[in-house]
């Protein structure tokens, strides 16, 4: 028990994966503070060091492993230290979780603060009179800025078992927060400074579905975008058969939603997709575009691929090449395909050499690179708005504001009057590169 004499106890938290694993962690750390815990400065001075894991890919559970493995080494010479695993790697099968990863003290998923208070109440009790949260929801709104970028998950898991990916099996079934929750935490965030929200899921245009009631997507981003004082507000990552015309719509209705929408397609070649068992073919994904495109001319695209996925032949990834042509995305983020062992793809032959699986992403990433520059090369002179976001110095010789555009293109600018930050503000684009782009604010 942290009695009242007690010096605090203090945590940190490694993460590994995507956005919605840093929220995931954001919401721990904020947990833990509520109950008295304080951030330790360096990893050596914690009492309790939580794993935020990826599931995702072989390499990212292999680090997670790895860092597990270092920390129980550590535990051997300080016995009081406590070890916490959560994320991907934390099916709901515990017993499973344990014999993968031996030496955790606590196994929480993600989205169950609660398994993680109950464990944690067994080692240091929380004082009875302190309310134990039974979940993140019902933490008090608190009023500190937390900045400009808010991220907030508005649903769990995924019904759709793609046959390469992990992710239903360890985030289990898709389910939704309430919608009135996730308002009433949007507000709460912007009331602490943010101005950019972007609602999370693993399939967020899936919003709503378990409802059974018609509510959706298209629903929430409309009570959303009523929030005063909110500028932009985006939703990641939509699964292309998901996309109806009402949440389509809200992009040229709704004024805060973002003209940018990250749509995986994964490969385009119809038999790949075929055996990735997603649902549509290259034909729907193109027509899918252009009534994105009709309702919205200004949105951009961007993309996840993967190469080499099992029999993928040389015919078939040139059909991605000729897609990402067509379509002309702004990002697409690319990877080799590795087996996650448990999915039905783990069953067949990983038969594309990673010799040939590397030359593929190299000329993906030329194809893209190309593109990229063109799009921003068509940008230069021009004059665009940015929400200033943070500060960026290690790339650059001065210090640097880093924005973003509407549309999500990443802008750099001389760094100057502090007030700037969390506020949307006129650039000029002069420099470009396929990645980024530098301006100057305009008077
Ligand atoms: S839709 Fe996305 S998260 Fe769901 S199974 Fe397919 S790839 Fe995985």
């Amino acid at each position: 028990m942290m009695a009242e004499s007690e010096a605090p106890k203090r945590y940190w938290i490694w993460t590994v994966g995507c956005q919605m694993n840093k929220v995931d962690s954001d919401r721990v750390a904020d947990t833990m503070q509520a109950r008295g815990y304080l951030p330790a400065q360096r990893e050596e001075d914690a009492d309790i060091v939580i794993l935020n894991s990826c599931a995702v890919r072989e390499s990212a559970e292999r680090r997670v492993s790895g860092k597990l493995g270092n920390l129980v080494a550590l535990k051997q010479e300080k016995p009081q230290l406590v070890l916490g695993l959560t994320g991907c790697s934390v099916s709901p099968d515990f017993e499973a979780t344990r014999k993968r990863f031996r030496g955790a003290d606590l196994y929480f998923q993600p989205t169950r603060i609660d398994q993680f208070l109950e464990q944690l109440d067994v080692i240091w009790p929380a004082p009875a009179d302190e309310g134990v949260m039974a979940c993140w929801e019902e933490q008090p709104a608190a009023t500190e800025d937390k900045g400009p970028i808010a991220y907030v998950p508005i649903s769990n898991g995924c019904d759709k078992f793609c046959t390469y990916c992990i992710v239903p099996y360890r985030r289990g079934r898709e389910t939704s927060r309430p919608m009135l929750d996730i308002v009433d935490e949007c507000g709460n965030l912007v009331k602490r400074g943010a101005r950019e929200i972007t609602l999370l899921g693993q399939r967020v245009n899936a919003y709503g579905k378990d409802f059974k009631d018609g509510t959706d997507l298209a629903d929430l981003l409309r009570l959303v975008n009523d929030i005063p004082g909110l500028e932009r507000l985006r939703f990641l990552t939509s699964y292309p058969k998901d996309m109806s015309d009402k949440l389509i719509a809200s992009f040229a209705e709704l004024d805060k939603v973002c003209e940018h929408l990250h749509l995986p397609v994964q490969s385009g070649n119809d038999a790949v997709l075929q055996r990735m068992r997603r649902g549509y073919t290259r034909d729907d994904y193109l027509r899918l575009v252009e009534r994105i495109r009709a309702v919205a001319p200004d949105i951009v695209l961007s993309t996840d691929i993967i190469v080499g996925f099992c029999g993928e032949t040389e015919e078939e990834f040139q059909e991605t090449l000729s897609l990402v042509e067509e379509v002309r995305f702004t990002t697409v983020y690319s990877a080799a395909y590795s087996v996650r062992s448990g999915t039905l793809a783990s069953r067949w032959e990983d038969d594309v050499p990673p010799d040939v699986k590397k030359d593929r992403l190299r000329r993906l990433g030329e194809v893209q690179e190309r593109i990229s520059l063109q799009q921003h090369q068509a940008l230069r002179g021009s004059r665009v708005e940015i929400l200033v976001e943070s500060t960026e110095s290690e790339r650059h010789d001065t210090p640097q504001w880093q924005g973003r555009t509407r549309q999500n293109r990443r802008v750099f600018l001389p760094r100057g009057d502090e007030s700037l930050l969390g506020q949307v503000v006129p650039v000029r684009i002069e420099k470009v590169s396929p990645w980024a782009m530098q301006g100057v604010l305009v008077a």
